[in-house]
């Protein structure tokens, strides 16, 4: 959490550095953004930075933040927007997201650690959403949205990046706000939907609710204790 907060930091600076002057950060900058971004997190949450656990930690920010500066940050010369928050209501539902940032063509959203998999993108309801809110901003409907991976390189590499694009049209956005209709009516009622099968945001690194929930098997949760222990 600490490491994908610094590297948010820095790709804030980064951004909000080209919306201002057309011209990226330089890496070292961006790289002590990250360390700053990291020591006052560690500092809020009360973590000792010169422990060892600690100070991997700031390492990994470190190597996290390089990778978002070689291999994200020149996939975006030309951000109109960086950390902006927004909140529309489309009836009686209410959006709210912070967009990471977005440019001409679309909207983005940076994470940091793990591999997604293949179609997260072209799946995810998060992005849709960040898609209204720039709509309602701007009046267009960005024409794409995206993910940006930053992860470890394997056994100690540097660390890697993965762009996942996908297409949205008025179509996807109307048929988005008919699932949240939907869902808004069942909870009104009391119904608890689960997610569908083999949703993978139904897992335990995406959904806080995982642990107690009571559509997660014994089994499952049993493998997904072993995969994080290994
Ligand atoms: S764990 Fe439960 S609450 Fe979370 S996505 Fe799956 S079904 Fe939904």
């Amino acid at each position: 959490m600490t490491i994908g907060s610094a590297v948010h930091e820095a790709a804030q600076k980064d951004n909000l550095e080209k919306i201002r002057t057309g011209e990226p950060l330089k890496l070292a900058q961006m790289v002590d953004a990250a360390v700053a971004a990291f020591d006052e997190k560690a500092r809020q949450e009360g973590l000792e930075v010169t422990n060892i656990e600690a100070g991997r930690g700031k390492d990994s920010a470190v190597q996290a933040a390089t990778g978002y500066g070689v291999h994200i940050s020149p996939l975006i010369p030309r951000p109109v927007e960086a950390e902006t928050a927004s909140v529309v209501r489309i009836g009686d539902i209410e959006l709210a997201g912070i967009i990471d940032y977005g440019d001409a063509q679309g909207i983005y959203d940076l994470k940091v650690g793990r591999r997604h998999p293949a179609g997260s993108a072209a799946k995810s309801s998060q992005l849709s959403i960040y898609g209204f809110l720039r709509r309602a901003r701007t009046g267009v409907w960005p024409e794409r949205v995206g993910l940006d991976i930053v992860r470890p390189g394997l056994k100690g590499r540097p660390w890697i990046a993965d762009r996942q694009l996908a297409p949205r049209t008025e179509g996807d956005y109307s048929a988005l706000i008919e699932r949240l209709k939907a869902t808004q009516a069942a909870v009104t009622a009391g119904v608890f939907l689960p997610a569908a099968e083999g949703e993978f945001t139904c897992d335990a690194r995406w959904c806080e609710f995982w642990k107690d929930c009571k559509y997660v098997s014994p089994a499952r949760r049993a493998a997904a204790e072993q995969r994080d222990e290994s």
